[in-house]
């Protein structure tokens, strides 16, 4: 008989979030829901309450009691930041899964983190904003992070299996998006729609096209980097455009360890959820006779320059991390509403680097402000 694990989503109807219920849904033994939330997809989040009949559920960007329906009002409705909090840390827990999008992650993590809670984490901005807070608070709570990124997930495994071993690398693999194959003039003029076809997974559309520019990879070294103790260069990133390799680590004595699988976000969600046991996900393992071969290739740093723009950014310290993050994301809202070219993307983060150099980092105000500023260089 399994123990009944209470789990809140923060970000349940994004892709992650959907992933998580339908595990859930397959685990009804194993797990029960007390909390979600959602940015503004209200109808999706009205069925999930409707079916999975949490205590609490918000919508950040706001629910008004007229439009609660009337069979849902067992459950406990929240607006904005406090939808968040109380999922994070009022709403009785065992886990808290950190699914939604951007920076107001790392006011979740911090929240669940504090109030005793362990954190499964697929947003990224709160490992790459703030790396040091998060990671320092999680030690002291004794609750280390379970990272659901499926690289970090792989890398997780991999030191699991390693037992006392150190790594003395990490293996970071990327698909290398849909322009791997593109020159570089070709990328610079890229339109949304092109940049928005991912070959190997699905995924929402900010992350798509992070993963077409390569600045995906570069949050993901960050996340490694704090995740993993592990300074950027130590985590080495291979192209394999496959996706079956989720990524790796080298040992000492020339080892290699590795986990494989489908692309598919049910194994690292299942993994952080059931960690250290292993949930049957209804995903088959990759047949690897009718794969045939894997491939792996250096990156390119000339044509995507964001690898090279977030190792700088973390060597530089400070809130440089932040404004990688922050500017990235301006830029890549302006790339979608068609204001700018594909390539400006990386031009504008390399020009918030250099007119943001030591902006500190030293408390969540100081980040919420470089966050802020970085968004204004154009
Ligand atoms: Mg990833």
């Amino acid at each position: 008989m399994n123990e009944l694990k209470k789990i809140a989503i923060l970000g349940s109807t994004g892709s992650i979030g959907k992933q998580a219920l339908d595990l859930c849904r397959r685990h009804p033994d194993r797990y029960r829901v007390t909390a979600l939330t959602a940015r503004a997809s209200k109808e999706t989040l009205f069925e999930q309450v409707r079916e999975f009949r949490p205590e609490a559920a918000g919508l950040t960007e706001g629910i008004r009691p007229e439009d609660i329906p009337e069979d849902l009002r067992f459950c406990r409705f929240l607006s904005g930041k406090e939808a968040l909090h109380a999922a994070a840390a009022e709403v009785e827990a065992d886990m808290v899964l950190v699914s939604i999008v951007g920076i107001a992650g790392l006011s979740g993590v911090m929240d669940a983190l504090e109030a005793g809670r362990q954190v499964l984490l697929a947003n990224k901005e709160a490992l790459v904003t703030g790396g040091h807070l998060v990671t320092d608070l999680a030690r002291k709570k004794g609750k280390p992070l379970l990272p659901v990124d499926s690289e970090h997930s792989a890398i997780f495994q991999c030191l699991q299996a390693a037992g006392p071993n150190p790594a003395e690398r990490i293996l970071l693999t990327a698909s290398g998006g849909p322009f791997r194959t593109w020159d570089r003039e070709r990328i610079l003029k890229a339109t949304p729609e092109e940049a928005l076809k991912h070959p190997n997974w699905n995924m929402g559309a900010k992350i798509t096209i992070d993963s077409a520019s390569m600045f995906n990879k570069g949050l993901e070294i960050m996340e490694a980097r704090w995740l993993f103790d592990m300074p950027e260069d130590r985590i080495q990133v291979v192209i394999h455009p496959e996706s079956i390799v989720h990524s790796g680590i080298v040992f000492r004595d020339g080892a290699v360890l590795a986990q494989l699988g489908q692309p598919d976000m049910r194994v690292p969600i299942g993994y952080a959820m059931s960690f250290p046991e292993r949930l049957e996900t209804g995903v088959p393992a990759p047949d690897l006779f009718s794969l045939g071969k894997l491939t792996f290739e250096q990156p390119d740093e000339a044509k995507f320059p964001a690898l090279r723009l977030a190792r700088a950014s973390l060597r530089a310290g400070g809130a440089a991390c932040t404004v990688f993050n922050g500017a990235n994301e301006a830029a890549v809202a302006a790339f979608l509403r068609k204001e700018i070219p594909f390539g400006e993307i990386a031009c504008r983060v390399e020009r918030a680097l250099e007119k943001l150099a030591g902006l500190k980092a030293d408390s969540i105000e100081d980040i919420w402000e470089a966050d802020r500023r970085s968004r204004l260089v154009g």
